[in-house]
C-alpha cells in the first residue's frame, strides 16, 4: 500500500524485528529516519534506503509517526523519558510502542505523553521475523480509535490490525499470547521426547499432533522449521519470550486470576534462560530439556 501523501516516520530500535518491519515502510514509500544503537543495525538500514541518525531525538524530531520496537519497557522509558525526546517531536506526532512492553507502564507512558499534548497507542506484533519480512504480523493494537486511524496506513504495512481496547491493552494480550506460546512449545518438547524415547518417529509424531488436537503454532511451525531440523534460529530470543511470560503472570496476579501452570512455565524457562547462553534463540528450550535429560537433572 502507498501512503497518501508522503509520511515520515521515526524508528526506533532496527534489531530482529525492527530491521525488516523498517525495510517494509520504505518498500511502502514511507520516509524513515531510524536509528539503533548497534552501528551494524544503523549501515544496514542505510543500505536498504533508510536515513540512519546517531540518536533516538533526531530519529523522532519532525516526523508524523514515531515507532519503537525496543527490548522492554525498561529501554522505551529510558528513551521516551529522556526530556529531549520529548522537545524532539511534534504535538501532531503519533508514538507507537510496538515493542513487547508492560501494559500498566505503557499507560502511565501514555498518561506522560498525553500531559505533553502527545498521543501514544501500544501496537505489539506476533509471527515472528518471517511475518515481519512478509508483512504478515497481527498487530494488536491498543489505544483511542482516533489516535489509532491516524496511523492505521502504516499499521497496515506489517499485517492484520486489530483494535483491542484502550491504551496498554495490546501489550496485556501480547503477553498472554506469549505464555501461551511458551507453555505449549515446552509441553510439545517434553511430548516429543517421551516419544522418541519409546521409539516414535518425530515426523510422524508431528504429523499425527498436526491432523488431532495437540496441534499448535509449536507442531504447526516451531517444532518442525527450528527445532527438528537443530537450526534454532527463529530470531525471537528466549529472554525476550522469558521477559513476556513474566508480564502475563504478573498480569494474572494483579486481577487475582489462578495461573499455577503458568508460574511453573516461568520457573522451567527461568531455568534454562539460567543455563543457556545470553543469546540463546528461544526455541532452544528443546535443546535445554535434552540436556537436563541426559544429565539426569529434573
Ligand atoms: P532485538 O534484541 O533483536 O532488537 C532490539 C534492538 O533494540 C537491538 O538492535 C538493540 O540494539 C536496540 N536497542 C536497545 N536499546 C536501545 C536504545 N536505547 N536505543 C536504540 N536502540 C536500542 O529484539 P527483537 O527480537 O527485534 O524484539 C523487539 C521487541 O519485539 C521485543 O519487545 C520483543 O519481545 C518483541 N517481539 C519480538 C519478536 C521476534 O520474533 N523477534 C516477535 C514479536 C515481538
Amino acid at each position: 500500500m502507498t501512503p497518501s501523501s508522503t509520511r515520515r516516520v521515526g524508528f526506533v530500535g532496527l534489531g530482529a524485528m525492527g530491521t525488516p518491519m523498517s525495510q517494509r515502510l520504505l518498500a511502502a514509500g514511507f520516509e524513515v529516519v531510524g536509528f539503533d544503537l548497534s552501528d551494524a543495525a544503523r549501515a544496514q538500514f542505510a543500505d536498504a534506503g533508510g536515513q540512519a541518525v546517531d540518536s533516538a531525538t533526531r530519529a523522532v524530531n519532525a516526523v508524523d509517526v514515531v515507532i519503537l520496537m525496543l527490548p522492554d519497557s525498561n529501554v522505551v522509558e529510558a528513551v521516551v523519558r529522556d526530556p529531549a525526546f520529548l522537545e524532539s517531536l511534534q504535538t501532531s506526532t503519533v508514538v507507537i510502542d510496538m515493542s513487547s512492553s508492560e501494559p500498566l507502564r505503557t499507560r502511565e507512558l501514555a498518561a506522560y505523553l498525553g500531559a505533553h499534548g502527545v498521543r501514544m497507542i501500544d501496537a505489539p506484533v506476533s509471527g515472528g521475523v518471517v511475518g515481519a519480512q512478509k508483512g504478515r504480523l497481527t498487530v494488536m493494537v491498543g489505544g483511542e480509535p482516533d489516535d489509532v486511524a491516524a496511523v492505521k496506513d502504516v499499521l497496515d504495512v506489517f499485517g492484520r490490525v486489530v483494535g483491542v481496547g484502550p491504551v496498554g491493552s495490546g501489550h496485556a494480550i501480547k503477553a498472554l499470547n506469549n505464555l501461551l506460546s511458551a507453555t505449549h512449545l515446552l509441553a510439545t518438547c517434553e511430548a516429543m521426547l517421551a516419544g522418541q524415547q519409546f521409539g516414535l518417529d518425530p515426523e510422524v509424531m508431528l504429523s499425527v499432533f498436526n491432523s488431532s488436537s495437540g496441534r499448535s503454532g509449536s507442531t504447526e511451525t516451531k517444532l518442525p522449521n527450528f527445532v527438528l531440523p537443530g537450526t534454532f534460529n527463529s530470531g525471537f530470543g528466549l529472554r525476550l519470550m522469558l521477559k513476556d511470560m513474566k508480564i502475563a503472570v504478573q498480569l494474572a496476579d494483579q486481577g487475582g486470576a489462578p495461573c499455577d501452570l503458568g508460574k511453573e512455565a516461568v520457573a522451567l524457562w527461568s531455568q534454562a534462560a539460567e543455563e543457556l547462553d545470553a543469546r540463546a534463540d528461544h526455541t532452544e528450550i528443546a535443546r535445554w530439556l535434552k540436556i537436563v535429560e541426559a544429565n539426569g537433572a529434573p
